[in-house]
């Protein structure tokens, strides 16, 4: 019964690196009809952000990667936001305590900080654990009397993890196979506080156990948790989940981690949605951006997997049949701004056109009385040239409004001497044709150019340039189609008076 969650901790906007771990994560569950869980890890306070957690349910939703359960949705195994569970996680804390596995410890920020110093000034590392938890202030080094006495006094206590000396412990992970850790570098880590919180580290180890998760897929950064976690399970006498550490994303070049500053850098989002943070700052997000939600997918489902083939374009179905955390490397993934834009433009042909002719409506004053179908027509004839609908008016706004300048270099190339007698018989064939359709247009003009052995480039140039106003577009006879005879009559009509 394959069980996953996505734990983010709602500090700020999910990051593109966030969402790459969410759809591996709902890729995983989904190929083995498993459930995808949702967990908010909220219990540093201090962290928190207000309207975090609504972004990550809509970022999800976005991307079609909805989640099984979780906050408000299928509670079979709440509440999903450790805030809420704050209860439960002291018995846990104090079952190790128990069990000898955790101990009180009353060291002062201050008194900690200056062993820092201390060690630092040496030119060593302040490792908390059996190397030096005796000199220090805890339960393993105070007597019982004294220990009680600092707890019924209230003095502030953190339960700490009691980690083992001279062990060698054999940790798995699916992706990077076998890893040995020596426990003497370990220290004893904080697992609960006296304000009544647990950190990460229990929280998330108990919560994983009593939501049944069968598999944790996270991020590399937490892989130098492994150990303790792992320790944890052995502690509390439970059986482990599977665990599987996803690869970095590394910034385009390739040299280190991209991170959420990048993104203005680059000016390019790596963010799903649009984020404005408390300070009023904006960072931009894919949906805003003109990203279609399977561009994004597909683009971060390679980032760190493949299929072990040529193909690239996959739908969500298809990542779900193909998806497979053997084939997830443990190499860096380098994040690629161009090729999401490949894929964008990709999606955009598999675009419904109705829907893009909306948005291109809705974007546009000048559409505001253009009939919806007219739009889609038009959107058909130059999505193929289209990588967002923020491209569609410059590639037609000639269907709309007519040229009001024309490409110089453009003109020099496509008006000739002759040019102003040709389109003026042009316009006679034009106005004589009845049945106004592409096929009859085609034929007639086409017919005329041959008949009279006057070549293509002499007509079709400067009739391109007086409906376009350039030499690029989709094809003439569509475009006469469109905008009709007298509008065609009279850009051609414009061009040689
Ligand atoms: N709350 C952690 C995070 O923000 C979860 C890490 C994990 O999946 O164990 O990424």
């Amino acid at each position: 019964n394959v069980r996953v969650r996505f734990a983010p901790s709602p500090t700020g906007p999910l990051h593109i690196g966030g969402v790459r771990t969410a759809l591996f994560n709902y890729l995983f569950a989904k190929k083995h009809n498993g459930t995808f869980v949702l967990r908010i890890e909220d219990t540093d306070q201090n962290r928190y952000v207000e309207g975090a957690e609504q972004y990550i349910i809509d970022a999800l939703n976005w991307c079609n990667i909805p989640f099984d359960e979780g906050p408000n949705k299928n509670e079979k195994f709440g509440p999903y936001r450790q805030s809420e569970r704050k209860d439960l996680y002291k018995d846990y804390a104090e079952q190790l305590i128990a069990s000898g596995n955790a101990y009180y410890a009353f060291d002062t920020a201050e008194s900690l900080d200056a062993h820092r110093k201390d060690h630092e000034a040496n030119g060593k590392t302040f490792i908390y654990n059996w190397h030096n938890r005796l000199k220090l202030s805890n339960s393993l080094s105070l007597s019982q009397e004294e220990v009680k006495a600092k707890l019924d006094n209230g003095d502030d206590y953190v339960i700490r993890f009691k980690s083992p000396q001279d062990q060698t412990l054999h940790l798995k992970d699916i992706i990077r196979g076998d890893i040995k850790i020596d426990t003497n570098i370990l220290d004893d880590k904080v697992l609960f506080k006296s304000d009544g919180m647990p950190t990460y580290h229990l929280a998330n180890i108990v919560d994983d156990h009593l939501m049944e998760i069968s598999h944790v897929i996270r991020g590399e950064e937490w892989l130098p948790s492994l150990a303790l976690h792992m320790q944890l399970y052995t502690a509390f006498g439970w059986d482990a989940p599977e665990f599987a550490h996803l690869p970095l994303i590394l910034k385009p070049t390739g040299k280190g981690k991209l991170s959420k500053r990048d993104g203005d850098k680059l000016g390019f989002p790596v963010f799903p949605l649009e984020y404005t943070s408390p300070n009023g700052d904006v960072s931009k997000g894919y949906k805003e951006e003109g990203y279609f939600a399977d561009a994004v997918i597909n683009f971060l489902s390679f980032l760190g997997w493949n299929p072990g083939t040529e193909q690239e374009i996959f739908s969500l179905e298809e990542l779900i049949a193909a998806f497979d955390l053997s084939r997830v490397n443990k190499a860096g993934a380098r994040f690629d701004p161009d090729k999401t834009k490949w894929f964008n433009h990709h999606y955009m042909q598999e675009q419904n056109n109705d829907e893009l002719a909306e948005a291109f409506k809705n974007n546009h004053d000048e559409l505001k009385d253009i009939d919806v179908n007219y739009i889609a027509m038009v959107v058909n004839l130059v999505k193929e040239r289209a990588t967002f609908v923020n491209d569609f008016w410059d590639l037609s706004s000639f269907f709309f409004v007519a040229p009001e300048s024309f490409d110089e270099k453009a003109s020099k190339k496509a008006f000739k001497d002759e040019t102003k007698e040709l389109m003026t018989t042009l316009v006679s064939i034009i106005s004589n044709i009845e049945e106004f359709e592409v096929e009859t247009l085609q034929k007639e003009i086409k017919g005329w150019i041959t008949g009279n052995e006057i070549g293509f480039g002499k007509v079709m140039m400067p009739l391109r340039l007086a409906l376009v106003g350039a030499l690029q577009g989709p094809d003439v006879f569509d475009i006469i189609y469109m905008i009709g005879k007298a509008e065609t009559i009279k850009r051609i009509e414009k061009v040689i008076s």
